[in-house]
């Protein structure tokens, strides 16, 4: 028998009903073929447990069928609790299927959406009855949430793999077999690479495969390789309520939309992550209520492409009403009509706490229509601060990274901002050394940098990836000007951005205090507005919310800032007073 025992390709993913997706579903096997290297096979003290993996094997060469392979992705939306699991498949027993306490601990690499996912997958494993640790010497289980938008963000996870087959060799045979799983993007773009040159990972969790965890890490138990990088066309994990793993954090991402429909040519996000979908606004809302209550004071809602969020799930709003696209803004796909779009999304989030700031990331700059514009102008706790990644300053460049717009439909869109919400801050992302770009193109990045002032950014060497530029388009710049082409970007970038941060010199800022600071004990750390970091004194001041108490500003609270110096990433002052949102605005 062939070791890949079951490749299913379903053009339909029966997860949750008609609406499918296209991709494959994978479990493998390794006794059934004689090719497949031992390490992959349990070892002789797993055999110890031949009991239970005789009983596997013989129900596995009985086997799944494909029906079942299919029954098996279709994981009803509300993920059992251990007591409740009811219908496994019928290669797996109930009691398989749960964590039986077994430690996870969970490694996140690459953006905020990996941070939410990683929340997610724990909260699905915490209620199959696996406990969560934070030393990897004690885990059973160890899951990397993994990155791949540029090559080194993968190379990191290869060498990580390495040191933890050291780990896995060296586990005790008194101990339960550790088990290694790769989650996320990684997982989906390599699927049987990963398999085959790593023989000790033992499972393999797309972005839209978590519901599966419990069922891949029951295959794994009995020395199986288990896969499943299905893509959804809707799932957004919108009924799992991620786990806030720090207690006293002040601040939470709120996954919003999952996916790209963009495909900007350079990006892999659209094939990692699949098509574009937004979470049902009421979940959403539920879920900023509970960290309302929860006492936190500020979320970010989360995804790759924020403002084009569109909740069709409510069939009296799919209304006729097209996108409204920025000025000289074109998209790579279908205009798409209806649902609930990002302005609705963000009135009724900033509506819920006034004293729970609000922000939002990535948005893309073609999704700015005025109504979002406004919103962000008048509501004190939706922060004046937009994130509007450009990725070059030169119109030929952006054409070939197809991103739909130019140069100049870019820079009027950064001054209608201005206008429209003054003071705002802005931050951007970019690429140096994209394929075909010249030194004039690059000199174009340089004024752009120069021209809008970024206060925050974040700079890239081009990484060639399997997207629509590897198949049409050369990647001719060599590594070293790609990187001197970085560096210059890093420089002017900070030279504007210290330029740009020295005008709150003078200024009182509203900071929302974090914590003590990393570089000093007597020192606290907290954000503006603007999202800079704002570092200040640990001392005694004033209590404006309780008749001038002396108090010690602690994680959560609002103070007032009066700032004495700032760098191209950091504003240091003093602090006035212990504050709250909607009593008091930043001023000059
Ligand atoms: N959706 C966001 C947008 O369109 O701006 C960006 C999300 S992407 C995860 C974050 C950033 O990674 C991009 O804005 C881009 O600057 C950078 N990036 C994406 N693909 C890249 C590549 N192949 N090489 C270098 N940087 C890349
Ligand atoms: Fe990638 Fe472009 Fe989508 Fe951003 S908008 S995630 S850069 S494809």
């Amino acid at each position: 028998m062939h070791p890949l025992q079951c490749v299913l390709r379903a053009q339909r993913c029966l997860r949750r009903g008609p609406l499918a997706s296209v991709s494959w579903l994978l479990l493998r096997t390794c006794r059934a073929h004689s090719s497949v290297p031992s390490s992959a096979c349990p070892s002789p003290e797993r055999q110890q447990e031949d009991g239970v993996w005789k009983d596997f094997s013989s129900r596995l060469a009985t086997g799944p069928t494909f029906q079942d392979f299919l029954r098996s992705a279709s994981v009803p939306p509300e993920q059992p609790s251990s007591s409740e699991v009811e219908d496994p498949p019928p290669y797996l027993t109930v009691d398989e299927l749960l964590g039986r306490q077994r430690r996870v601990y969970l490694e996140t690499y690459g953006c905020q959406m990996n941070v939410n996912d990683t929340e997610i997958a724990w909260s699905i494993l915490q209620k199959s009855g696996y406990l969560r640790t934070s030393n990897l010497q004690e885990a059973d289980v160890i899951l990397l949430v993994t990155c791949s938008i540029r090559g080194k963000a993968e190379q990191t996870i290869w060498n990580r793999l390495h040191q933890l087959k050291s780990l896995k060799s060296k586990r005790l045979r008194s101990r339960v077999p550790l088990r290694i799983g790769i989650l996320g993007c990684m997982a989906e773009r390599l699927k049987e690479e990963i398999l085959n040159r790593e023989k000790m990972v033992d499972i393999l969790a797309g972005p839209d495969a978590y519901r599966d965890l419990p069922r891949l890490l029951a295959v794994a138990e009995s020395g199986q390789q288990a896969a499943n990088v299905l893509l959804s066309l809707d799932e957004t994990y919108a009924d799992v309520m991620p786990v806030q793993t720090s207690p006293s954090a002040t601040s939470a991402f709120v996954s919003i939309m999952r996916g790209c429909d963009n495909m900007c040519s350079y990006c892999i996000v659209p094939f990692t992550r699949g098509r574009e979908r937004s979470r049902p606004v009421a979940s959403i809302l539920e879920e900023v209520r509970k960290l309302s209550e929860q006492g936190l004071k500020e979320v970010t809602l989360l995804g790759q492409n924020v403002n084009s969020f569109r909740d069709n799930s409510e069939v009296q709003f799919n209304n006729a009403v097209s996108t409204n696209l920025s000025r000289g803004f074109s998209t790579n796909y279908k205009a798409k009509q209806g649902g609930l779009r990002f302005a609705h999304l963000l009135d009724q989030v900033s509506r819920i706490d006034p004293e729970m700031r609000i922000r939002f990331t990535s948005p893309h700059p073609k999704d700015f229509p005025d109504e979002v514009l406004q919103l962000i102008h008048e509501r004190d706790n939706i922060c004046k601060q937009i994130h509007l990644p450009a990725q070059s300053g030169s119109s030929r460049v952006l054409e070939a990274m197809r991103r739909g717009y130019s140069r100049e439909a870019y820079v009027e869109l950064i001054q209608h901002i201005r206008e429209s919400i003054p003071g705002v801050s802005l931050s951007s992302d970019f690429i140096a050394g994209f394929c075909g770009e010249t030194e004039e193109d690059h000199l174009q990045t340089v004024s752009l940098l120069r021209e809008v002032r970024y206060n925050i950014g974040f700079l890239f060497a081009y990484s060639m990836r399997q997207t629509r530029a590897y198949h049409r388009l050369k990647d001719d710049i060599p590594e070293e000007v790609k990187l001197r082409r970085l560096e210059e970007l890093i420089t002017v970038f900070r030279e504007e951005a210290t330029k740009a941060n020295k005008s709150f010199v003078g200024c009182t800022q509203l900071v929302l205090v974090e914590g003590p600071s990393k570089r000093s004990a007597t020192d606290l750390c907290g954000r503006n507005d603007g999202n800079l970091k704002v570092i200040f004194a640990d001392v005694e001041m004033e209590d404006a919310t309780d008749s001038g108490l002396r108090v010690r500003a602690q994680p959560g609270d609002y103070v007032l800032v009066k700032i004495t110096s700032a760098s191209s990433q950091t504003l240091k002052g003093h602090v006035l007073c212990k504050t709250t949102l909607k009593d008091s605005t930043a001023y000059c």
